[in-house]
């Protein structure tokens, strides 16, 4: 495959510095490409850019021509899905089944936002006589994405399509983990028509482009997903320019199961929503809370659907794929060896194909059981294929137990009492709740962002047009 350029002005061009990343593919550890890495003077270039183009031709074009650009982008990604899903599975290991689900949500997300870029407006206000006041909603500016590498297609086209409906120039900084996808959907939404500028790539590694970016004084708004530790830095290194900031950091989030619940719907989503991208999935359902009276029989069902996942290489398109890369995969041994350290029982796992590569970065799915509240398999991410089952008695100690963590993105209840439904809904602090599902098959539509540790604003949905753009007030007196 050919080296990968940054996308700035409309133009593919090398890093400033002349020098580039190997890109490996986890499904066998083995370089593939070479990207370029991005300098300050790469994303000055950028930032530049996208001025340019948020103060001409795109500035100047109407609501509903950014939603005619973002819709036949969404046509371009839909024609494209498969050639973007094999570009996906080999950059980030995931199942080329998944991949392609998310190329068909990056098309979606582009259709979403296409729709609603000429439904969002302001309000007029009651004020005293004489004054007719009203709030308009205009885009900040020049919008910086960072964004991670477990989702690329997704995480870009939730933040960049909402940036974009709303009339913001974008500067996106993927990771440079994986970042093929992202880049050739900027060559389409050249192709969709969107004006030069607008839209511009810069790669590289987090601590250089990703910092240059965070601490631009051109940029009037980051989003940002990752992990809490860089996202502290993103806050700080914008603060210096009073920046507002979209932090979205993951989770521990819980799957509340009790008695009453109807456990063979519950059984396969309680597996797919830690299996799914080989559990490096923010709102990963990574706590399994089980009420007493069906824990064991639970835990063997779950033991049994756990000894049945096969994990390959992401063309072998099986359960699970690798893990992104060997720093990931030495973290997730490192929870693995702490648990095993401190007495917590397997209770079973998946198996690593033989075909799969030796150099290949692999997990096993793994069930833990009665992991201790408090413990560090039951509080922090591991951001990989591990579910930790806990046992309850009653609602009380249920909520406890979902909201013993820092974080709160996304919670699971199951139950058919549905006033349990609500009080829990109601007290667990969390982004999302769903009950007798999880995930919602990704919801496009749907508002998604935590409390506390797993960051604050919110992406997705209608409501990420609120965060994309500022409110300004202007009141006429006339008498
Ligand atoms: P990270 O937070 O360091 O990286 C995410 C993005 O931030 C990447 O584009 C990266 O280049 C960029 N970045 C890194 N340092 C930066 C800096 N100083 N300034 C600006 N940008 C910077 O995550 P990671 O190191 O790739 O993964 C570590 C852990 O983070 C994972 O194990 C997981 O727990 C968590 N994580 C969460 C998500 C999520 O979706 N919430 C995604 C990826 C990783």
């Amino acid at each position: 495959m050919e080296e990968a350029r940054h996308f700035i002005g409309g133009e593919w061009c090398a890093a400033s510095g002349g020098e580039t990343i190997a890109v490996l593919d986890p499904s066998d550890g083995q370089p593939f490409t070479v990207l370029a890495r991005g300098t300050a003077a790469d994303i000055d270039a950028a930032v530049h850019a996208a001025r340019r183009a948020f103060d001409g031709a795109w500035g100047a074009a109407s609501a509903a021509e950014r939603g005619r650009v973002l819709y036949r982008l969404s046509m371009l990604v839909a024609a494209r899905q498969e050639e973007l899903a094999q570009l996906e599975a080999r950059d980030t290991g995931k199942p080329l089944k998944q991949a392609r689900g998310d190329a068909a949500a990056l098309a979606r997300y582009f259709e979403f936002y296409a729709g609603a870029a000429d439904k969002l407006h302001g309000e007029t206000l009651p004020y005293q006589s004489g004054y007719t006041v009203l709030t308009i909603r205009e885009p900040h500016g020049v919008t910086g994405h960072i964004v991670p590498w477990n989702y690329p297609m997704q995480i870009f086209g939730r933040s960049v399509g909402a940036a974009l409906a709303t009339g913001n120039a974008c500067v996106v900084k993927p990771a440079e983990d994986a970042c093929l996808s992202v880049l050739r959907v900027a060559e389409l939404a050249a192709e969709a028509g969107l004006p030069v500028g607008a839209l511009n790539i810069v790669t590289g590694y987090g601590h250089e482009a990703g910092a240059a970016l965070a601490r631009h004084p051109g940029i009037d708004h980051i989003s940002f997903t990752g992990s809490p530790e860089t996202g502290k830095l993103v806050t700080q290194m914008a603060a210096e320019n009073h920046v507002p900031v979209t932090l979205e950091l993951g989770g521990k989030s819980p799957q509340i199961v009790f008695a009453d619940a109807d456990l063979d719907a519950a059984l396969p989503v309680l597996v797919s929503a830690i299996v799914q991208n080989a559990g490096q999935t923010c709102s990963a359902g990574s706590r399994v809370l089980i009420e007493r009276a069906i824990y064991e029989p639970l835990l063997d069902r779950l033991g049994n659907a756990f000894q049945a996942l096969r994990v390959g290489p992401s063309h072998a398109d099986l359960d699970c794929g690798p893990l992104i890369n060997a720093k990931q995969q030495q973290r997730v041994w490192d929870f693995l060896s702490d648990a095993q350290h401190d007495g917590i029982a397997m209770a079973a796992h998946g198996e690593v194909i033989p075909e799969a590569p030796e150099s290949g970065f692999y997990q096993a799915p793994t069930l833990l059981r009665d992991v201790p509240a408090g413990h560090r398999l039951a509080c922090d991410e591991v951001f990989g294929p591990v579910l930790a089952a806990m046992s309850f008695s009653d609602e009380d100690e249920a909520l406890a137990l979902a909201n013993g963590t820092q974080y709160g993105l996304v919670a699971g209840i199951w139950t058919r009492d549905g006033a349990r439904q609500m009080r829990l809904a109601r007290r667990v602090r969390s982004g999302q709740v769903f009950i007798n599902n999880y995930g919602a098959g990704g919801g496009v539509e749907l508002p998604f962002g935590g409390v506390r540790h797993s960051g604050h604003g919110r992406e997705k949905g209608f409501e990420a047009l609120y965060g994309f753009t500022v409110l300004k007030t202007i009141a006429i007196r006339h008498g």
